[in-house]
């Protein structure tokens, strides 16, 4: 997909809305717009009616109900909500530990240290093996009756590596942890029509599965929302789990998203974006350009992920070289000033400077043959110069 003149290579960090979506939003922004919490007429009846099918679409696309679905801004607020939300009220209790993948998302890592500093819980990161798979047996271990949840992503958003979902569920299940489950990028990756069968708490993000900005949910077991301290206080909309109005368009969005995320062609889509990874892949190889890829094998592996390192570059130096030609991201993180390497990448055994030299690029619906060959192409040529120019001195380390 170009926009404007730059190949679009980066869907893990947000995919593009549908038109088929987009236009089912439309009306909701303009002609439809009452406050779906209006009680006393009937443009708000139609509205609330509107998120009322919404949240049973989105329900369907998971396998849960639709009084278990909680709007929410996006995956953070969804992560919080059930990090926050279920230890801040449990903190009174016995279950003092929660363990957690040491890949998961900054917003679950982040929720996890303000329970640790301000609640005294004891948080523990379960490692993973090269690959990025949890290590089962190292879970197995250290799940206990004082485990109050354990959270691990379904998808990761660097390397794309794919959790067994059932069998962390299981153990938790057995020692009496509730299981949380950051599902954000796995509609794209991965059927998760059961997943609601498994997890007692699971969020998701419009805008990671071609659905608008600004809206995710976190889907509570329905015997669970007493259980939740909210993180928003108002009105008490959502079972009082989440206070504020309700966006309707966004909802409609997000319902429509799944909805195409839900049809028969689902899996045939995912294969053509894989075909085109691997294209991409054969295409780097061919031009004889140097790389090794990070995390699993392909078929444990969001279809249109794949994390390269380029040994002795800097991934910022080539990503700079190729604007504005083509848009893909590292995974390090930027939030004190200084640039930190991929907590993701660390975390399956890469030292820092192959972090630092390592790329994501992530393919999409809109993804075509052309838009690969057109950034093999560009990748090539940017990588010859970076290697050729004098004052590089990550390429000078390359010739060494
Ligand atoms: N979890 C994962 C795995 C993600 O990839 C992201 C987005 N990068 C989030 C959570 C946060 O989602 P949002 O942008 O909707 O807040």
């Amino acid at each position: 997909m170009k926009n404007r003149d730059t190949l679009y290579f980066d869907y893990q960090a947000s995919t593009p809305v549908d038109p088929e979506v987009l236009e089912k939003m439309r009306p909701w922004h303009a002609e439809s717009f009452a406050n779906p919490h209006s009680v006393d007429h009937i443009l708000g009846w139609k509205a609330a009616q509107a998120v009322e099918e919404s949240a049973a679409t989105i329900a369907s696309f998971i396998g849960a109900g639709p009084d278990e679905i909680i709007f929410t801004s996006g995956a953070t607020e969804a992560n919080n909500l059930a990090l926050l939300g279920l230890a801040r009220r449990a903190a009174g209790g016995k279950r003092r530990r929660i363990l957690v993948s040491a890949i998961e998302h900054k917003s679950v890592l982040a929720a996890c240290r303000i329970l640790q500093e301000q609640h005294g819980y004891q948080i523990e990161h379960l490692p993973v093996e090269q690959q990025g798979f949890l290590r089962l047996e190292e879970l197995q271990k250290l799940a206990d009756e004082d485990v109050l949840l354990i959270s691990v992503m379904a998808v990761n958003n660097e390397i794309g590596v794919i959790q067994p979902a059932e069998e962390i569920a299981a153990i938790a299940r057995k020692c009496g942890a509730f299981f949380h489950c950051d599902a954000a990028q796995a509609p794209c990756a991965i059927d998760i029509s059961s997943l609601a069968a498994h997890a007692d708490l699971i969020s998701l993000s419009a805008h990671k599965m071609y659905g608008p900005k600004g809206i995710g949910t976190l889907i509570v077991r329905r015997d669970l929302h007493d259980q939740i301290e909210p993180l928003i206080y108002g009105g008490g909309q959502q079972d009082n789990l989440r206070s504020g109005t309700i966006p309707v368009p966004l909802c409609v969005g997000m319902a429509a998203a799944a909805e195409l995320l839900q049809q028969s062609t689902a899996e045939r889509k995912r294969t053509t974006i894989r075909m085109l990874r691997d294209r991409f892949v054969q295409g780097l190889t061919d031009s004889g350009v140097e790389y090794a890829i990070n995390g699993p094998p392909d078929h444990s592996r969001h279809s249109g992920n794949v994390n390269i390192r380029f040994a002795g570059f800097s991934a910022h130096d080539i990503l700079g070289a190729l604007q504005p030609h083509l848009a893909a991201s590292t995974g390090s993180a930027c939030t004190t000033g200084t640039p930190e390497p991929s907590h993701v990448l660390r975390a399956i055994g890469l030292s820092e400077e192959e972090a630092d030299s390592s790329i994501r690029f992530s393919l999409g619906r809109f993804t075509t043959s052309d838009d690969v060959d057109e950034a093999v192409t560009h990748i090539a040529g940017k990588l010859a110069r970076l290697y050729e120019q004098p004052g590089n001195k990550l390429a000078k380390a390359a010739r060494v």
